[in-house]
């Protein structure tokens, strides 16, 4: 004798996490204004080419940019 009562119906869906899109960001100097595009998932801090102020931290993931971003090239 078998039964198939019991048989279960939940799914187990794949939850899709949204994969952060890496991108190359133009990215202005607040201090001097000097414009340099950077990596938006950089595994290294970036400074400004002139005045050698922190635009880009490296936190591991994406990066906290601290200049102004112009433009993003996706
Ligand atoms: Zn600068």
């Amino acid at each position: 004798m078998s039964s198939i009562g019991g048989y279960s119906m939940v799914k187990k869906e794949h939850i899709l996490i949204p994969k952060p899109r890496s991108a190359f960001i133009l990215v202005r100097c607040s201090n001097c204004n000097a414009e340099r595009v950077v990596y938006s998932h950089s595994s290294m801090s970036i400074r400004c080419r002139q005045c050698n102020s922190l635009l880009v931290r490296n936190t591991g993931g994406k990066a906290i940019i601290y200049g102004v971003e112009v433009n993003r090239f996706a």
